[in-house]
């Protein structure tokens, strides 16, 4: 594999033209999960600061799941907000950080990813990235809120658990591929919307990207699972589902398709 042409990650080259308030954009080589580390620094960092680590030793997804982050082929990124909006708007913000990867991702490789609500994103039916949107809110405080992502770019031997349900983007595209510009991509967009976030039309933004209207899926309640048929993202970033005839919102909880009746 020739890896000549994979650029370094570079806080330089990323900070110079990235927008207020992502001014602060540190780069580290290897560390256990960014979104900790900012989590664990929150009260001290500013809002916007940004870490990016080469690789993690102790990635995660949701429900303490690992997520793999191999040394030199993806970006693990974590950005720290301290948002003037109330914590209503959390969904809205997990969201759009979807929306924005698969913007991101169509800009750089010219593919029309697919949104997996609420926070995975892929490639031909493959997973290629994974967002771990975090907050510690309190009542009454401030309450910082961590978007954290992990893509997958340069091809990379993944674990044998991985090899059937995980890609990267260089495996589905040809053009050349810099990490510092994704990350930068991203954070241009995210400047560019979060101003504007509680008017921003996420069901049509998401549109472009989300799982057919229509798509069979079983919802993974914890009180059990369930049949339904999806119909789409609204504007405050749920998922809207038809469940024995009857419109259903949701705000969480785990989604398959169900292959054996999808085309
Ligand atoms: P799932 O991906 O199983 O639908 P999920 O959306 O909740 O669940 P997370 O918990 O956010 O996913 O992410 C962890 C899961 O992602 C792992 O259980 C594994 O299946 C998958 N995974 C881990 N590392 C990678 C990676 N580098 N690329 C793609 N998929 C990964």
């Amino acid at each position: 594999m020739d890896t000549t042409d994979r650029p370094a990650l570079d806080a330089a080259l990323i900070s110079a033209h990235c927008p207020s308030p992502f001014t602060t954009i540190n780069v580290v080589e290897s560390t256990g999960s960014t979104n900790d580390d900012l989590k664990k620094n929150a009260a001290k960092l500013k809002h916007g600061s940004v870490l990016i680590s080469n690789t993690q030793t102790a990635g995660k997804g949701r429900n303490g799941r690992k997520f793999v982050s191999q040394p030199g082929v993806g970006i693990y990124c974590s950005i720290l907000l301290k948002p003037k909006f109330d914590p209503t708007h959390f969904l809205r913000l997990s969201i759009l950080s979807g929306i924005i990867l698969c913007e991101t991702i169509r800009e750089y490789t010219g593919l029309i990813p697919t949104l997996k609500w609420p926070n995975d994103v892929l490639l031909k039916g493959k997973k290629v990235a994974g967002i771990l949107c975090e907050s510690t809110y309190q009542a009454n405080q401030p309450s910082p809120f961590i978007i954290g992502w992990g893509l997958n770019v340069y091809t990379q031997e993944f674990p044998e658990e991985l090899q059937d349900i995980a890609t990267t983007l260089e495996d589905n595209s040809s053009w050349p591929l810099d990490r510092n510009l994704l990350v930068q991509d991203f954070l241009v967009r995210l400047a560019a919307y979060l101003p504007r976030l509680e008017d921003l039309p996420l069901g049509k933004m998401s549109s472009t990207y989300a799982l057919k209207r229509g798509t069979p899926i079983t919802v993974h309640d914890p009180k059990g699972a369930f049949n339904a048929t999806l119909e789409g993202i609204n504007d405050l970033g749920q998922l809207v589902i038809t469940k024995d005839d009857q419109e259903v919102t949701l705000v969480s909880y785990e989604i398959s398709i169900r292959e054996d009746e999808s085309e």
